[in-house]
Order: structure tokens, then sequence, then C-alpha cells
């Protein structure tokens, strides 16, 4: 997803292994990163794009005028089957696919007002209903539209506005005697209904109920940095020699202290799976929801009601205010390469906008900065010398400069020493060019000359005409016309930073089905941005702080107590509870180029003979740990058990598909087997896993849920508690996976009404979660309003009932 498409990828390696010896060498060997793109472009040749072409063809970004009945007839299947959450999704891609101000746009809008009103999302139901009339609904079909705009805003509360869609209503009908009298009864009957609701909230006094949310914008530092933007004034930017930049902290930190909360410089909403019609397979429209279609293609916001853009289908936003501010800054340009950006991946996407950004900084400086990469050192205007001396550190091999900037000893700061969220900071993350291999740079290299020519085509100099700001055209005129190689060069520099600096921005999603009162959570992957304030952090596989996003926004936070003086760091990925060491040490080398050495590596070291960990096996007589490679055998020395590794592996096989099967019992309401046959894997992984065992912790799990679906309360608790230990053991007490376990406890114990036990989780759960995500985490609001429900119920009757 983050790379190009595998058909792309081989068809360059292909076209790479062709080339004569001398011409590989000329880019492998090349010094700068203007050379490798100048070289690289001069051999993209026109059967390339053709193919590039092809693939870009794959995908539906633009609009398909048949696309929309399809989509609302599928929905309208799923509404007459209740799934009113499905059926918006397919009203939302029939939008996507109509055109502004037609019958189909009007339709789907106002189909989706309708599952929406049924989702109890009145405050979007209402903004559809707006939306669908907006674009022309059908005179006829009004009155259906307008009942569900007064209903809503009785509702809402709101009781003179749905007075007022009342009497446009009768008004309405007046004008139309044509309506069947059978449709005009239903109509009569709710009219009258909704009359007295109105009356009822008329005679309520004020009842609007205070916003419950927090906003998250109150969220703040202790007190704002003035070296390092969005950082709290707890943390210092400081340079090693070894490790380069690094954030440390200048005074004693507590645990759940934010240190940083930084907007993306960038960010690009992962597509989600590639949709099968790519591959010219039977339907070629697609009725899975994506992220696409569930969140904001600026702001990363959750929404069920997108707007899309009015030139393609698969750009879609929250609101009008983010469809206009991305069209604005990145999209007008973005919305003809859609099928080209999906084949070229996100990477190169992120590339292409961060340079389409970079036009709406102080335009003379960045285009100083680009002249000097292509020109390598050179300048294009003789008064900005100076500037383009101070920025020489990021243009050409980072490594052999270090130390010769005198002005600016950390790079990415400005000449005040400043490091600032902004398009210079962004520069100066390192591309690592010599650290990639020859033909992952010709890859990048290629792409990114491909989306050139396709700029080139689709409209000359976007970069410098596109502007919409005349402050930003008076800036960019005197300074000499940036070519489109400029933008190629910092395309590929940032195609290569990408690998190292890449942030990828995730959410909670909540599964399980709606009935389930037990919400499961997981963390799945947003989209993929740059921060680099973010970036300046270092990593370890045992890290001090946690991470976590709200829309584009990331804030971390101190996951323990950080001392004066010590670094702050955060994990790239790799992290200790999840991956062996010589697994996180591979991964390390590959992607990020470096050795890692925090203590639980050196740890891990100087004891290589520690034995596969927790996922271990153990034997099934006395279930001590079994120690060998191919054949295991028991570490009790009054044991003499032996086994194959090969016999154990094909064991947790086995299992692994009983749980699966068990999970899909679980899924279509068959509780008893689903529980049936979870006792009996729980009963097999018990004779050869340790009780540490991720799977033995999951088993619990899935019980747990099974149970609580039956609503045996208790029953769900006892094995809840066990998944928990598993959890507690292999991640840590204070760990957010912990946190997440502690807050399905404590709804388990609230539905069971348990009050001291759920009350005493509550607490729990609270602690560890605040010091990950802070107040105005989804789960933290839950548990606050369990505990004022619990808190507030009336003292139970002493005495005997009557
Ligand atoms: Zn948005
Ligand atoms: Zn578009
Ligand atoms: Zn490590
Ligand atoms: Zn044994």
């Amino acid at each position: 997803m983050d790379l190009p498409v595998d058909e792309w990828k081989s068809y360059v390696l292909q076209k790479w292994s062709l080339l004569p010896k001398s011409i590989q060498v000329t880019i492998s060997t090349a010094e700068t990163l203007r050379d490798i793109f100048l070289h690289s472009s001069s051999l993209l040749q026109p059967e390339d794009e053709m193919f590039l072409k092809r693939l870009s063809r794959g995908y539906l970004v633009g609009k398909d005028p048949n696309a929309p009945l399809f989509y609302r007839e599928e929905g309208n299947k799923k509404f007459q089957k209740k799934d009113y959450m499905g059926a918006t999704v397919l009203y939302s891609k029939g939008v996507s696919h109509s055109r502004p101000n037609s019958e189909d746009i009007s339709l789907c809008y106002a189909n989706r007002s309708a599952a929406l009103f049924h989702l109890g999302q009145y405050e979007t139901c209402l903004k559809d209903i707006v939306r669908a009339q907006m674009h022309g609904y059908p005179e006829r079909l009004q009155p259906k539209l307008l009942l569900r705009k007064a209903e809503c805003l009785v509702t809402l509360g709101r009781p003179h506005e749905a007075s007022q869609t009342i009497s446009d209503l009768e008004s309405n009908f007046a004008a139309k005697p044509t309506l069947a009298a059978s449709q005009f009864q239903v109509l009569q009957r709710t009219l009258c209904r909704l009359k007295v609701k109105v009356q009822e909230k008329e005679n309520l006094t004020e009842t609007s109920p205070a916003a419950l949310t927090k906003a998250f914008e109150d969220v703040d530092l202790r007190g704002e940095n003035e070296q390092i933007s969005s950082t709290s004034s707890s943390v210092g930017l400081c340079t090693d020699p070894l490790k380069g930049r690094c954030l440390v902290a200048t005074e004693d930190i507590l645990p759940g202290e934010l240190l940083v909360k930084e907007d993306a410089f960038v960010s690009v909403l992962n597509p989600g799976e590639v949709p099968p019609w790519h591959r010219g397979l039977e339907s070629k429209w697609d009725t899975r929801a994506t992220n696409g279609d569930l969140y904001c293609h600026r702001c990363l916001k959750h929404t069920l009601a997108p707007v899309p853009c009015d030139g393609c289908s698969y750009a879609k936003y929250c609101s009008q205010e983010c469809l206009q501010q991305a069209w604005d800054l990145y999209h007008s340009i973005e919305c003809s390469l859609g099928g080209l950006l999906l084949t070229l991946g996100v990477f190169c996407h992120i590339a292409l906008r961060s340079t389409l950004l970079a036009r709406f900084e102080e335009a003379g400086k960045v285009i100083d900065k680009l002249c000097g990469e292509i020109t390598n050192r050179g300048t294009c205007l003789p008064e900005s010398k100076n500037l383009a001396q101070i920025l020489s550190y990021d243009l050409g091999g980072e490594s052999k400069n270090k130390g010769k900037t005198v002005e600016t000893p950390i790079p990415g700061c400005d000449i005040n020493g400043k490091y600032e969220n902004n398009y210079n900071a962004v520069f100066s993350l390192l591309p690592h060019t010599g650290n990639h291999s020859p033909v992952h740079k010709f890859l990048c290299a290629l792409s990114v000359s491909a989306l050139c020519r396709q700029l080139e085509a689709a409209s000359l100099q976007v970069f410098t005409t596109g502007l919409k700001s005349s402050k930003l055209k008076a800036a960019a005129a005197p300074v000499l016309y940036p070519e489109l190689n400029i933008w190629g060069v910092a395309m590929l520099r940032h195609m290569l930073q990408l690998q190292c600096n890449a942030q990828a921005i995730t959410t909670i999603q909540q599964t399980g089905s709606e009935k389930n009162l037990i919400t499961n959570s997981r963390q799945v992957r947003l989209a993929t941005g740059l921060f680099p304030v973010v970036s300046l952090l270092n990593h370890s596989c045992s890290p001090n702080t946690s991470v976590s996003f709200i829309s584009t926004v990331a804030t971390v936070r101190a996951s323990q107590q950080i001392k004066k003086g010590q670094e702050i760091l955060h994990c790239y990925g790799p992290h200790e509870s999840r991956m062996g060491v010589a697994e996180r040490r591979q991964k390390l080398r590959s992607q990020y180029f470096f050795d890692c050495n925090c203590p639980p590596c050196e740890r891990e070291k100087q004891r290589p003979s520690q034995g596969p960990g927790r996922e271990a096996f153990c034997c099934h007589r006395c279930r001590a740990l079994l120690q060998g490679d191919d054949v295991l055998s028991c570490g009790s020395t009054s044991c003499t058990e032996s086994v194959s590794r090969d016999h154990l592996v094909s064991q947790l096989q086995d299992l692994q598909r009983q749980v699966g099967m068990a999970r899909k019992l679980l899924r279509n309401g068959e509780l008893e087997r689903a529980i049936q046959l979870l006792l009996g894997c729980r009963h097999a992984a018990e004779s050869f896993l340790l009780a540490e065992h991720s799977m033995v912790g999951e088993i619990e799990d899935d019980l747990a849920q099974a149970y609580a679906a039956l609503g045996d309360w208790e029953k769900s608790a006892a094995h809840l508690q066990k998944s928990l230990r598993v959890v507690e053991v292999r991640h840590g007490p204070t760990s957010v996976e912990m946190g997440h376990e502690l807050f399905k406890l404590a709804q388990i114990f609230f539905n069971g009404f348990a009050i001291p036990e759920a009350l005493n989780t509550i607490q729990q759960a609270e602690k560890v979660l605040l010091v990950h995500y802070g107040p105005w985490n989804d789960e933290i609001q839950e548990l606050q309003k369990m505990k004022s429900c619990l808190l507030d119920l009336p003292p139970i009757p002493v005495g005997p009932d009557e």
C-alpha cells in the first residue's frame, strides 16, 4: 500500500535488470538525489508510461453514471433488512458516483438521511435532507422528506423549527390533491403524532443537555516550548554524535503528561484493500465498506455521511469545509490523478502532497531550497546565499556534511534555532540515500518521474500557477521559474525519507456486532503522515511514551516517569512485548538502517540463550518449559518427555483453526456451540502451551464474549480475568493493551450490576487509559458515564417486600 503496486514494482525491477551495467553503475553511485532523479527520468519511455496508465485505469476513480442506481438499490436491500449501517455506506458510494445537481445524488442523499434517522444520527440526517433538497430532490417526494425533517427536529428538541416544517408540509399537501387517499391518511396520522410531540417538547423547560464531549482543543501542553513547536516545555532538542537529533526531558516528567501535540504536516488516507474489480473480475462495483468510505480524506474524522468531490468518486469528506480546504490545498491537482496515485502507492502520494503544501509556505525560501537541491547547492537569488548555505546541510549526502554547518547546529531549525512543524523541518528529515538499494531508488525515481510527466500533461506549471493566494503568487514571481524537475527531486527525497519517517496514523475501531454489549476494540491503520516533531523521537523496543491520534493530530504522552536528562523514546513498531529480539533487530536494520541498543535489546544480546519467550510450548505431563530446536525435551530433570517441533506447530495450527471456527459460531449467534468448542480449545491449549501464551489469552477472551452475549456476566467476568492475567504478563500492568482489557471487564461488571467490582475496575481502567490517551478518549468518556450512572443509583430499599 505504501509502495507502488506489485505489477509496477516487478516491471521496474525487470527494466532495471535489462539496463546496461554502466547505467546501473551510474545510478548506483550517483551522489545526489538530483543525479539519481535525472538519470532515471531520462530512462522513462513512452511504453513505460503506457503500462502505468493501463494499471491506473483498473481503479474506478471517476464517476460512473450507472453506479448510483446500482448502489441505491443495494442500499435499499440492506435498509429493508434493517442493516442501516450497511445501507448508509452503500448510499454514500452512490452519492460519490453521482454528478452534482442530479436526481441521482438527491435520491442517494435522501435515502441516506432515512438510514441515518434509524441510526439515531439526527443532526447528520438533517444535513443530508438539506443536501438532498439542494441538489434538486423531486417535488413529488418532498412530503416524505419533510416529515423526516420534522421528526428529527422534534427529537432534537427544536420544536419551533419542527412546527415550521409541519406547516410547510400542510401547505405542501394542500397544493397537491393528487396524493393517494391511503398515503394521505398515513401522512395525516404521522402529522398528528408529531404535533403532540412538539407540544410536549414546548411544555418542557429548556432541556438541551450540556455538550458532553470535551473539545480536544482544550487539551493543552503544560507550557509551550520556545524551541520546538507543538511540544511541552519539559522537553529539549539535542544532537548526539551517534543518534543525531533526539528529544530529552529537561525536567522530571510524570506518567500521562502530554509531551507533544502535533498536527500532521501532511497525511494521506490509506485507501484500504485493493478492490477486486481492479483486476477485471466479475462485478465492477464494490459493495464493501473501506477506510475510504468511512473517514474524511482530509481530517480523517469518522463520518457516516461523507460528501464527495464533484470531480471524482474516490475523494470524500466529512463536510463541505474539508472538501473546500482539500481542494484549495492539493486536491484540485490530485483530482484527475486518482488512478495513478493508487497505483504508485501512499508514499508517492504523500511525496506529491508535501510539495503541493510547500507552495503555501514562504514560497521564496522553499523554492530556494529546492533550487539548491536541483542545481546541487547553487542558489537562485543572490540575496539568499546565506540561506542556501545554511540549508546546504540538507541538500547532499547528509552524513559527510555533519558538523560543518555553523549557523544552525541542529538541522531543520530556522535561523533562530527554532524547530517548527513546517516544510523546512520536513525537508530536513534524512532520506538515507546511501542506505537504500539502487533498485529501490530507481523504482522511486521512475515513479516520481511518471507522476511529473502526468502533472505536466494535466496542467502545466501547476505548482506555481495553481497558487490561490495572491501573496504567494507575488512571492513566487520574482524567483527563477522553477521547473517541474525541481519538484521531482523534492518528491524523490520525500519518498526516500518516508521509509524511516512515515508515521502510521491509527485509530481504535470498535468491532463486534451492534447487539453485542461488550465492545472489542482493535487498532487499525487509517493513514500515513509526516510529523516533523514526532520524527525527532528515537526508537526503543521498550519506549517511555505512548502515541495516539485524534483526527490528524498526534499526541505523545509519557507512559512512565521520565527523569530529567533522560531521552524521550517511542517505539517504531518492533515492541519488546510483541516481537523476539532477532525479529526486532532484523526489522530495524532493514527498514530503519540501525542496530538497536535499547536496554531490552542489550539484555537479550547478553543472554541469547533465553529461549523463545512466552510463546513457548510446555510439557503435557509436568507443564515445564520444553527446550530444544527440532526435537524439544522437557526442562524438568525428573521428566523424560520429548516431542518434535513439527508436531507442536501442527498442533498449534489445528488449535488456531478450531478457534477460528468458534469465532464464526460466535458471530452467527450460535453461542452454546461456540462455548462448547472454545472450552475444548482451552483444554487442548493447556496441554501444550504455556499459561501466558497469547493463544490461551485469546481463548479466554472469546469465552468471556460468548458468556456476555448469553447474559451470564459472572462466567464472562471469570474468563476475562484470566485473559487479563495473560495480557498483564505479556504487556505489563500499565500497558495500553491492559487498559483495553480492563475496559472490557468494567463493561461486564457494569452490565452484571456487580457495583463494587465495576467501580473498582472502572478506576483501574481509567488510570491506565488516561496515561496513554488523555481525557478525551472515547473509552474514558464511556467509563465516566458508567461510573456516574452507578453512583447515581437510588439506594436499595431496606426491609422486606410487601
Ligand atoms: Zn473532514
Ligand atoms: Zn476529486
Ligand atoms: Zn531495542
Ligand atoms: Zn515434563
